[in-house]
This record gives structure tokens, sequence and C-alpha cells, in this order.
């Protein structure tokens, strides 16, 4: 016997209608690229969306069509998260931090006929103008005043939205529709697209706005300093309409500086990003001689990559509730969340910022399981580790144009890359990337449990670890250190700090101190270039043997 509920489909729209209704005097404010500061209301939001969307469908755009965008974190962008879902097209956001090469594939195989950008992008776009033979319409997002002068190829945003009633009534669309595609940066081969259904977005949102997920709440005033192009900024736009939060677009700059005054500014309750951030915030701080105690933040997620425990510390000691998450684009992104069980509340700060520094349990919707080589699962016992797999309405089911073929196995289950722990209360704990375990002599050594002992050490600033040839080890750890200014600790005085921490069989064979470390557009540790770069450094040192 079928149940007698309505079957009301789970849209894109309807959180910008519930927000516009319930918390339309909510605020968003934005740092716009020409400058200044754009404060506007979830209502206001709600309408120029409104107006966006009539824009698009005059300019051709329809159901399934994709929407591509180059842009930081602005209210404009937002709109976009709005306008483009809600007449049923896909809103393409693109990292513009990647080279233009993988932009140009990126966008092409995405098959956008649609581009809105930031104005600093024009160089960019121009020199990919030829190469993007689909591209019908460029939209600049921003005002007639700051429109590069004689380009009548260019559409302006504002002059587009200005035309418009905001008069629409969004259609009824299909819950399983697409509503945004996101390529993974793609380690290896090219990127592939994720593709998110307005159904798939909804669900997602309901976490975040979960206490024991991110306890997103109309009393937050939200920071988003992870960007609208990583992850759909984690959810937290989509979010944020669901609950009425304030929303806080920090515009292209991340620097520690720029989010400190407008954090403080606006009252920022939490905030989210990758560690990269977190440790440029601190540095900022640190050189200015300010007290991490001014932070006004309540609560910090740090995911994208394995955080540091040494950071999570540094939060909490300046009140901050830091805490991490894990996920991945294919996991819409979040899958993962660590928060304090009722038990640990008891224990000393130190224990529970141990809890908090594991990428966290299952939220309800996600389901994993570690596997070993032959896909046999393994138990949760904290000590074996095996591939994470990942099962869920949020988890992706194949990859944009049939790329890389079938991706579940017989089962449903998705196969991360990582791998991972699981206790036997469900925290996990990554221990690396696939490709970044160092295969020593047949064991394996975790090179995110290297770097966060090393990042324990006072005079490290980053640290990275990497496995790299040894005639009779195959491999064997490398790590690479920035350290921080004014600070000169040898590299024995690392091998003895780390020697207290983990097993002897783990130390790095050498310890190479660095300016700097590359990053990805995601703002990660790249350890493809560092392992390309130090592949024959034990060789070539003569210590091979
Ligand atoms: P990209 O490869 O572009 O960075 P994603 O943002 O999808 O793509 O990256 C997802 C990957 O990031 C995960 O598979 C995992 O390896 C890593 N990651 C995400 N969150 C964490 C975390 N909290 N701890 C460790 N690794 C993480």
């Amino acid at each position: 016997m079928m149940g007698l509920m309505q079957d009301r489909p789970l849209l894109i729209s309807s959180l910008l209608t519930h927000v516009e209704q319930y918390h339309g005097d909510s605020a968003v404010v934005g740092i716009p690229c020409e400058g200044g500061a754009v404060h506007q209301s979830w209502a206001d939001t709600a309408r120029r969306a409104r107006q966006g969307a009539q824009a698009l469908a005059r300019l051709g755009v329809a159901q399934g069509d994709r929407v591509a965008t180059l842009a930081w974190n602005t209210h404009r962008h937002l709109e976009l998260y709005f306008a483009v879902p809600g007449i049923g097209a896909v809103l393409h956001t693109v990292n513009p931090r990647l080279f233009a090469e993988q932009i140009e594939y990126i966008v092409n195989h995405g098959g956008a006929e649609v581009l809105a950008f930031d104005l600093p992008f024009l160089d960019l776009v121009d020199q990919l103008a030829e190469r993007l033979p689909r591209l019908r319409h460029r939209i600049v997002m921003t005002d007639p005043e700051h429109m590069p002068a004689g380009r009548d190829d260019l559409l302006c945003y504002e002059t587009l939205l200005a035309a418009e009633t905001g008069t629409l009534d969004w259609p009824t669309l299909d819950e399983r529709a697409a509503s945004g595609l996101c390529y993974t940066s793609g380690t290896t081969g090219n990127p592939k697209g994720v593709l998110y259904s307005h159904r798939s977005t909804v669900l997602h949102a309901f976490l975040c706005c979960q206490a024991d997920g991110l306890h997103l709440s109309r009393a937050d005033s939200t920071l988003l300093a992870v960007p609208l192009f990583h992850v759909n900024a984690w959810g937290i736009p989509y979010a944020s309409a669901m609950c009425g939060a304030k929303l806080v677009l920090p515009g292209p700059k991340l620097d520690g500086k720029s989010l400190f005054d407008l954090a403080t500014d606006q009252g920022c309750t939490f905030s989210l990003g990758v560690p990269t951030v977190w440790i440029g915030l601190l540095r900022y701080l640190d050189e200015a001689g300010i007290d991490p105690a001014l932070l006004p933040f309540q609560r910090l997620l740090i995911g994208g990559s394995a955080a540091p425990r040494a950071l999570i510390e540094r939060f909490h000691h300046a009140g901050v509730h830091a805490f991490q998450a894990w996920g991945m684009s294919e996991t819409s992104p979040l899958a993962t969340v660590a928060t304090l069980l009722p038990h640990h509340r008891a224990l000393p700060l130190d224990r529970q910022i141990d809890v908090l520094a594991r990428q966290g349990r299952a939220m309800f919707g996600v389901e994993l399981r570690i596997v070993d080589d032959a896909g046999q699962a393994l138990p949760h016992d904290g000590v074996v580790t095996g591939e994470l797999m990942v099962r869920g309405p949020w988890v992706l089911s194949g990859y944009f144009g049939g790329v890389g073929d079938a991706v579940l196995d017989a089962d449903g289950w998705f196969a991360t890359g990582d791998v991972a722990r699981i206790d036997p209360e469900g925290f996990v704990t990554l221990t690396d990337r696939s490709k970044d375990v160092i295969k020593s002599g047949g064991e394996w050594i975790s090179s995110i449990e290297l770097e966060n002992a090393a990042l324990g050490h006072p005079a490290v600033e980053a640290a990275a670890v990497v496995g790299v040839a040894h005639e009779r080890w195959q491999e064997r750890p490398l790590m690479l250190v920035m350290r921080k200014p004014d600070q000169n600790p040898a590299a024995k005085e690392i091998i003895t700090f780390l020697s207290e921490r983990v097993a002897r069989w783990w130390l790095p064979d050498d310890v190479v101190f660095v300016d700097s470390l590359p990053l990805t557009a995601t703002g990660k540790l790249d350890k493809k270039v560092l392992r390309q770069q130090y592949r024959d450094y034990l060789l070539s040192a003569g210590t091979g043997g």
C-alpha cells in the first residue's frame, strides 16, 4: 500500500521562495570586484534572482542548458546560484584559478552557451574566446559604469537585470533534474563533471542545518571563505536560504587581513574553508599582533584537506569551536562531520580536540564502509585501513557525459580514492588519498599523520610528506617544511620531535626546508608536483641504500 502524502518536488526555487517569505530581512553582504560593499537582504536577492532568471530566459537559456561562471564570491554570483537552476538550467561554476587550457576543456565539455564572469577575468575570457566556440553570450558581472569601453560583444549583468520586472513564477520541475555542474580537479587524467540535482542539493542543505551537521541557523552570520566555484561552496548558499542565515561574501580577497576585517565588521559567527585559508588568517593575526581571541567566530569548519590538529587547537584556545568535515565533489560535498558525542564533553579540551581533528562520522543519508584491494569489507575497529566507499542520495551515480563509465560497484558504492580507518563509534580517520599513500617495504605510511605531527612543532608553518624512490624500500617518506618567520630549526630537530609521535619506521628519511609549497587550484597541497620534483631525491643524495 502506498502512503497518502503529497509528492511535492524538492526544488532550489522553493528555498528562495521560503527565505524571501520568512527571512526576507536577513542580510546578504557582498564585496564586488569593483570594490566597496553591497548590502542587500535575502528578499532583494530573491527579487534580483528572478530578474536574472528572466534575463537568461530572454537570452534563450532553456531547461537543461548550462550557464557557466568564472567568478568570486559576490552577491551577483549568489543570485545566479538561484536564477539558473530556478528556470531548470544548470549552473556550471568553473574555477578561475585553473590553467587556461583546463578552463577551456571544462567549459567546452560542460557545453555552456552563456558565460558570466567577473571583470578581473576579462583578459582570460578574451584569450579563450576563439577556443570556446559554443559560447553565444558573455556577461560581465558588473554595472554599466565599470563595463569595458567599446565592447559591444559583452553584456552587462546589471543592465540585463534592470530591464526585467522580477515578477516570475518559478516553473515546477522534476526534482531529479540537473541543477549544478562542478568539475573535480582531475589530478589524474582530465577533470570530470559531477552533475547535481535539485533533490540532492536540497537534501544536502538539510544536513548543513542539522545541529550535529553544520548547525547553520538564522542566528548565524556566515563568512563564506570557501569559493562558490568549489563544490557549491560546500552547500552553504542553499542551506543559508533554507534557514535564513546572513551570508557574507568576501569577493576576490581571501587574505588574512581582509577576512579578519570583514568578519569583525559583519559579526560573523561561522566560517568555513580549506586549511591554507586559516593558516593565512592566523599568520596575519600573529604578524599584526592581534589576539586571536578577538575573532568573532563561534564555529569554524575546516575541510577540503586534512585539518592539522595544531590548527584546530589554536582556534579552540581562542574560543572558536573549530571542527572538521570530509567530503568531495562527488558527495556534494559533505559526508562526515566531526561532532562531540555526549561522553566526549566531559573530557579535557585536549582530548576533545583529538575527536574534532578526525574527519567525523557519517551524517544521516550517507553510508560508509572501507574495503580491501579485493573489495571485501573491512572491520570498523579503528585500526585496519582500507579504501573508503560511500553511498547516498547526494553521492554521484556517474560523471557528466558518461566519462569514466560505470563508477558504482554492483551494490551502488562509490570508491572515493581515499584511504581511511573507521572506529567502532563510526569516526572516520583519513590516512591518505590512495595516490599519496607511501608504500615502504610493503607497509603503508600515512602522509597526513606525519604532516599533522610535524605541524605540532612550534617552528613549522606548513609541511608536506611525499613518497620518493628508495633502492631498498621502494619508497620512503620525504618531508618538505615551510618554517615560520624567524624560526630556524634543523632537520634533526624536526626528526627528533617526530620520533616522539610516530613509529620509528615512519620517520622521514630527510627534511627539506622550502620557502613555499605548491597548492592546487582549490588551495590544497599539490603533492603531484612535489613527487615529480623530489622523485629521485634520496637516490641522488646517495642515501638510497
Ligand atoms: P579536488 O581534487 O578538486 O580538491 P575535491 O574538493 O572534491 O576535489 O576533493 C575531495 C578530496 O579532498 C577528498 O577525496 C579527500 O581526499 C580530500 N579531503 C576533503 N576533506 C578532507 C578532510 N577533512 N581531511 C582530509 N582530506 C580531505
